[in-house]
Formats: structure tokens, sequence, C-alpha cells
């Protein structure tokens, strides 16, 4: 009776084609290793043509073959030696094969001792199953499992299993090693200005930056956002905090994104092991707390103390709460007085934010605007601000008192088009008595022309510009030129100075006369001194702020203050016309 399988006549010209279109290797030998017979696919894996009975071609004495963790195999661990040995199947192994080419491939191998009638061995059939796509996509995914996809660096979950490895590792070896988490100043404003492919570029440009400064086994790993964690084998505290101040330096210089020169800065956390940290995500955590003190004091690098521990809650919710007191109006704004520095007296005030926090002091700028600035809470603030501050102004106003009013606005909220508008019409509904928007010089070189743009509606409403912060900016005295303002605002680094310091005191000078030059007023902040005032004077300043005059005041202390003065002169001077005014 016919096979129905195998047409009589055909069978082997059957079977043959049947082997051939197999998508594997298939091939066998004799007792001694000799290659009996090959079908086409095995060409595919061996990276060549065998050839067939030529004792110079055996598959397990010409070709390099590996186990699949990666060791060499030897040749009499070959399968099909040990199959011959054992007369015993070798079944589903995975193994890697290299080719003559250098090419690598994976495998499955199996193997089967093929027997004659009697039992006697003949050979061995062996298939091999290229599964080198498989592994690839295998390996991808593994990669993206622990791998974060837009900077290739290792994610959040890598990290901590290295840190948990190292742990390990290291309470073994009794070594030490450190943790820096980094996070990014200035990225969200980027972000926010030029959009998201900016930001995209920027972190990209984090990861042969930060692996430049750190050593082969370190682990770089972006967290989210522009949050990086970093893992520092065997570093002391030594060795963390000079890593970290390359890392600041390398960072903050200027990254070339779309034609643009970008700029961002960074604060450091470090927690080193063993002492400050038992495990993994404390030490997160604990690097997370030095990082927040960092961005605090601007510092740069912090290192965890465990002091830190009681008072430092957990940022994210401080910011939160921030937010949500924010929405309920719960901050308060301070006024400090400015005076003109001709007649001594009062003409405006500057209005500056706290948060009276309800279980902890009052909290100042210093602290809180890095919490807005990092947790995106700039325009909320600032469009409260400017509401609570107009509303302020009208209030004196109506009580007979004409003050000017400076209010500080941070350049996400110039750009962003619904708070600007918002703004804008309030000025529009109820136009205030002298107002100024000031900008810190610093925010403004980030996009000059759109800076320039919103101010220009403020201008168009009556609204004066004020340059803030003005000589700390990064490319000198050039702001002025770029942007079309009606005052600047000398940065109170230089006034501190005054008149003991040559280079403030040069600093000033050239402020003042370029500004003067270029018909502008100029506002000395941060007086502290009877000496400074003097200096001042006698330098031509317009107007100054300063502890020696007054700090910023909330309004029922200010409005006692006002009163306790002579007319509103803070200096019992003979008073010239434009003082009489009143
Ligand atoms: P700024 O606009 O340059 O404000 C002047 C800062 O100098 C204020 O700090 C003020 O208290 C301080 N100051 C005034 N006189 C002296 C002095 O004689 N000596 C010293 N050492 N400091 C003096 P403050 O209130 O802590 O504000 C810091 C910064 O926070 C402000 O700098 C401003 O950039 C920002 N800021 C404050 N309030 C707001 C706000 O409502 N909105 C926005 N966007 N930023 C604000
Ligand atoms: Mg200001
Ligand atoms: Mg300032």
């Amino acid at each position: 009776m016919d096979d129905p399988a195998c047409p009589a006549g055909q069978s082997q010209a059957f079977l043959l084609q049947v082997l051939d279109t197999l998508p594997a290797a298939a091939y066998t030998c004799d007792v001694t290793g000799l290659i009996t017979y090959c079908n086409r696919n095995a060409v595919d894996v061996w990276g060549r043509t065998p050839r067939i009975n030529d004792p110079a071609d055996r598959f397990c004495g010409s070709y390099r073959l590996y186990y699949a963790d990666g060791r060499l195999m030897p040749h009499d661990e070959c399968w099909m030696a040990r199959t011959l040995r054992d007369r015993a199947s070798y079944n589903g192994q995975e193994v890697l094969i290299e080719q003559p080419n250098g090419g690598i491939r994976w495998a499955l191998a199996h193997a089967n001792p093929m027997l004659d009638a009697e039992g006697r061995l003949l050979g061995a059939s062996n298939v091999l199953v290229d599964i080198t796509e498989r592994k690839r996509i295998e390996e991808e995914l593994a990669h993206q499992a622990t791998h974060d996809a837009l900077t290739g660096l290792a994610n959040r979950s890598k990290l901590l299993h290295a840190l948990d490895r190292e742990i390990a590792d290291a309470g073994r070896r009794g070594g030490p090693f450190a943790l820096i988490l980094l996070d990014l100043d200035g990225f969200k404003r980027i972000n926010d200005t030029f959009g998201h492919e900016a930001g995209d570029a920027v972190l990209a440009q984090m990861r042969p930056r930060l692996q430049k400064v750190v050593s082969k086994q370190d682990l770089v790993a972006r967290l989210g956002g522009d949050e990086f964690g970093i893992l520092l084998r065997g570093a002391d505290e030594h060795r963390a905090r000079r890593v970290g101040a390359a890392i600041v330096a390398s960072i903050g210089l200027p990254l070339p994104v779309g034609g643009r020169r970008m700029a961002v800065g960074a604060s450091l956390g470090v927690a080193t092991w063993p002492g400050q940290g038992r495990d993994a995500s404390e030490l997160l955590r604990h690097a997370d707390m030095a990082m927040y003190a960092a961005k605090r004091a601007r510092s740069g690098l912090e290192v965890y103390v465990e002091s830190r521990r009681g008072p430092c809650p957990d940022e994210r919710s401080l910011a939160c709460e921030l937010a949500q007191a924010i929405d309920r109006g719960a901050l308060e704004l301070h006024y400090q007085p400015i005076v003109a520095v001709e007649t001594w007296k009062v003409v405006g005030v500057e209005a500056l934010v706290r948060w009276p926090h309800p279980e902890r002091s009052l909290i100042h700028p210093v602290d809180l605007m890095p919490l807005v600035e990092s947790h995106g809470l700039s325009t909320q603030l600032d469009h409260w601000v400017f509401g609570e501050a107009m509303r302020q102004q009208r209030a004196w106003r109506e009580g007979g008192l004409a003050l000017e009013l400076s209010v500080n606005l941070s350049i996400e909220s110039l750009l962003d088009d619904r708070t600007l508008n918002a703004m804008l019409e309030m000025i529009e509904e109820s136009p205030p008595h002298r107002l100024t928007v000031e900008l810190s010089e610093r925010s403004a070189v980030s996009d000059p022309k759109r800076a320039q743009q919103a101010l220009d509606h403020f201008r168009a409403l009556g609204v004066r510009v004020a340059l803030d912060d003005y000589g700390t900016g990064y490319s000198g005295l050039d702001h002025v030129k770029l942007l079309t303002v009606d005052e600047v605002k000398l940065d109170r680094s230089f006034v501190r100075g005054l008149p003991g310091s040559t280079t403030d005191a040069r600093i000033a000078e050239a402020v003042l006369s370029l500004s003067h030059a270029l018909g502008l007023v100029v506002t000395a902040e941060g007086a502290e001194d009877e000496e400074a005032l003097g200096w001042l004077e006698a330098h031509g300043c317009d107007r100054v702020q300063g502890f020696c005059l007054s700090e910023p005041l909330p309004p029922d202390r200010l409005a006692a203050w006002l009163e306790s003065l002579d007319g509103l002169h803070t200096r019992r001077r003979p008073v010239g016309p434009l003082a009489a005014q009143g």
C-alpha cells in the first residue's frame, strides 16, 4: 500500500523538497560527525554552504559555538557530539553560532540519534531553528522596559534595581557608593516658550553631558521629566561632590537648539551609602530632599543631612498646598517703599509675595519662587498677584494715597496668552495710577523678541516696564538695547557692596551712565545703610529701595510707617518743588 503522504516514485524528491521548505536548518551527520546532508536553509544559519562528506568541514569542529549565557561551547559538548556519544536526543536548547563573517545567530538546537533496525547508530539528525529575530525583539522589549526612549538612558526602574544590587554588593564589600539626583533649572521655561520639541532636544543633550563626566561603571538614568539620577559606584561624598561640580559646569554650557543657544542650570542632591539611606527608595528620597535644598539655596549641590528630615516636608505635597493657597487667595503681598533720591519722598511701592503657611513661618520668595517655577505655578501666581496688587493700589487711592505700583512678572506669564490677556483686561477695566511691570533681566534673555512683544502690549496701555535684577544677566549690559524699557533696577548684589567694593562701584557707575544716556530711570534695590544711600545720591541714582529705608511691609504696617513720615519724606531735608506737589 502506498504511503499516502509520499506519492509512489516521488518519495525522495518529495521529501527533499519538504526539507528545503522547512523554516529551519536541517542536516545529518554520520557517526564520526561528518556532514552527510543539509537542506537549503542550513546556509542561512551557518553563514556558508556546508561541504558534504568533507572531513575538514565538521560543524562541531569548524564553528565557534556558545551557550545562551555567552560561554564558549567546547567541541565535544556540541549537541551533535553529545547526541552521538550518549545516543540520546538533545532538544530545544538555545545556542549561539558565530558565522565565518563574524555575524552571530541565535538558534534553537535539536538533535536526535539515527538508528538502524537493529539499533545500531548510523549518525544524528539535527534541526537548528533560527531565533535571532525573536531574540532581537525580546532584547528590544527588555531594553524598552528599562530605558528611557527619548535619551536612551536607563529609566527609574533600572536605577532602582541597580541601587538594590549595589546595596547588596557594597554591603558585602563594605565599600561606599553615592546617588546623585539632578533636576534641571529653567527647563520648564524652554518647554513652555519654545515647545516640546526644543525641550526634548535639550533633554537629549543631557545624555552626552552627563556620561562624559561620570566613569564607565557608573549608571546615569532619566527618572522622568527633567529629573536624572546617577549611581556613582565606589564613590564617597568627596568624589560625589567633585563629579557633581563637573556636572553643574557641564550642564551650564550653552545648548544649541534649532539655531538658538539655550541655557539651563542644574540642582543636585547627593545621598551616600552607607549612612544616608537603608534601601534604594530611602536613598532616593534623601537625595531628593538634598536636591530641593540645593534648588532653594540656588547652591547647585547639597549633600543630604539628617537634620533636613524634620523641617523639610515632601516637596511635591508642599507644591500642591501652594497651588491651593494661590487658588484660595491665601497668599499675602508685602509692599516695599520706593523713594525718589532727589526729594527723599516715597513715590511708590513694589509688591512682593509671601506665603503665610499654616504650620510654618512666613515663606519668602527665596523658598517660594523655586517651588513656583519647578512646579509650573508661575502664571497662576502672577495672575493672582497682579489682581491683588491693583486692588490694593485702588484702595489706597480711594483713601487719598497716590502710590505708584511695581509688580514682578515672570516670563512664563508674559509669554502665556491667557495670562497676558487676563492682565491686560484688568488694566483696561480699571486703569491703574502709574503701574510698572518688572521683568527679570535673566529671564528676558531667553526670548527677547517675544518678551518685547508682550511688554509692548503693556506699554500701549500706559504701563511702565522695568528690567529687574539688572546686571545679573548673562550677556552684560546689552539688554537695555534689546528691550524697550523705561527703568532698570540695579540688582541688590551690586548695591550691597557700595561704596566699599570698587568692582560694585564700577558696575553701578556703568549701569547709571549707560541707562541715563538712554533716558532710563535707575532704581537701586537693596540699599542697607546710609553709606550706600550717600553713594547713590552722589552718583545721580534716581530711586532707591532698601532695608535702611524700609523693608517690605504688609499694607497695615505700611500705612502706619507712611503716617510716621514727614509728609511722605523719608529724611528731614530741605524739600524741593517736586516734593511740595504732594
Ligand atoms: P526683586 O523683584 O528684585 O525684589 C527685591 C528683593 O530685594 C525683595 O526680596 C526685597 O525684600 C529684597 N530687598 C529689598 N531691600 C533689601 C535690602 O536692603 N537688603 C536685602 N538683602 N534685600 C532687600 P523678596 O521679597 O525676597 O523677593 C525676591 C524676589 O522674588 C524678587 O526680587 C522677585 O524676583 C521675586 N518675587 C517676589 N514677589 C514676586 C511676585 O509676586 N511675583 C513674581 N513673579 N516674582 C516675585
Ligand atoms: Mg522686582
Ligand atoms: Mg530685583
